[in-house]
C-alpha cells in the first residue's frame, strides 16, 4: 500500500543553528509522539542538509531533503547545487516543481523534466510539485494545467523509475496565503491526478503513488485533509517552521 508521508519545506528560513535546533526538536517529538508508519520529511536550505541527515539517521521514518537541484552533475554553475552533491549529504528526497521555482525562476516543465531525470539517477526521490493559479482555477481549466504539468515533468518515465516519485498537489492560490481547499476540492483533484497516473502506468502502480496535498495546511485542517480517500498526506510549509504544529499534523497519522 502506498506511504503516508508529511514533508516540510522549511524554504529560505532559519540560519544554520536555528534549523538544527528546530529540526532536533522534531526528532525527538517524533521518537517520543509517533506511533504509526507515517514517514517524516523535512526540506530545509543547503546549509542543513548534511548536519539535519545525521540527526535523522538513527530515527526510522524521519528523512531530508532538499528543495532543489540542478539538472547537471557537476560544472561551471555559480550558486548551484546538483543531485549527486545533495545525495552526498545523506538526503533523499528532493522537491522539484515548487510553483514558487516555476515562477520566480522559470522552471519550465522541460527543464524540471531534466532535473527529475538527474534526481533518479543519483538516488534522490523527486517531490513533484503540480497545481494551478488562482486564474487558471477561476477559468476552469485547471485539469488540463496539471495533465500537462504531469506530461511534461514525469510521465516521460520508465513505469520503475515513476514508482520513487511522490507527486504533491499544490493550488497555487493556497500556497502561503491562509486560503486552502477545501477537503473535497483537493480531494477531486487528487482524484484526477491518480486517474491520470492509472492511464499512464496501470492501476496498481497508481493505487501505490503516494499524493501529497500542500497550501496552507496546519493543524486545524489536516484531519479533515487527510481522511480524503486520495490525499496521502501534506507537503507543509509556514507550518513545518513550528515543531509543535508541524508534529500535529504528523500525528493526523497515528
Ligand atoms: C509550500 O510552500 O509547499 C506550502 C505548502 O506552503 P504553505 O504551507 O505555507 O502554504
Amino acid at each position: 500500500m502506498r506511504k503516508n508521508i508529511v514533508a516540510g519545506n522549511w524554504k529560505m528560513n532559519l540560519d544554520y543553528e536555528k534549523g538544527l535546533s528546530l529540526f532536533s526538536e522534531i526528532v525527538n517529538m517524533v521518537k517520543d509522539e509517533v506511533v504509526g508508519e507515517q514517514e517524516v520529511i523535512v526540506c530545509s536550505p543547503a546549509i542543513h542538509l548534511y548536519s539535519i541527515s545525521k540527526l535523522a539517521a538513527p530515527v526510522a521514518h524521519v528523512h531530508v531533503g532538499a528543495q532543489n537541484i540542478h539538472q547537471a552533475e557537476s560544472g561551471a554553475y555559480t550558486g548551484e547545487i546538483s543531485a549527486p552533491q545533495v545525495k552526498s549529504t545523506g538526503a533523499s528526497y528532493v522537491i522539484l516543481g515548487h510553483s514558487e521555482r516555476r515562477a520566480y525562476f522559470g522552471e519550465t516543465d522541460t527543464l524540471l523534466a531534466e532535473k527529475v531525470d538527474a534526481a533518479l539517477k543519483h538516488g534522490l526521490s523527486p517531490i513533484f510539485c503540480i497545481g494551478e493559479t488562482k486564474e487558471e482555477r477561476e477559468g476552469g481549466n485547471f485539469f488540463e494545467v496539471i495533465k500537462t504539468q504531469l506530461a511534461g515533468g514525469v510521465f516521460h518515465l520508465s513505469a520503475e523509475e515513476f514508482t520513487k516519485v511522490v507527486l504533491a498537489y499544490e493550488p497555487v492560490w493556497a500556497i502561503g496565503t491562509g486560503l486552502t481547499a477545501s477537503p473535497e476540492q483537493a480531494q477531486e483533484v487528487h482524484a484526477f491526478i491518480r486517474s491520470a497516473v492509472a492511464e499512464k502506468y496501470g492501476e496498481e502502480i497508481a493505487d501505490n503513488t503516494t499524493i501529497l496535498y500542500g497550501g496552507s495546511a496546519n493543524p486545524g485542517n489536516a484531519r479533515d485533509l487527510f481522511s480524503q480517500k486520495d490525499i496521502d498526506g501534506g507537503l507543509i510549509g509556514g507550518a513545518s517552521l513550528k515543531s509543535r504544529d508541524f508534529l500535529e499534523i504528523v500525528k493526523v497519522f497515528n
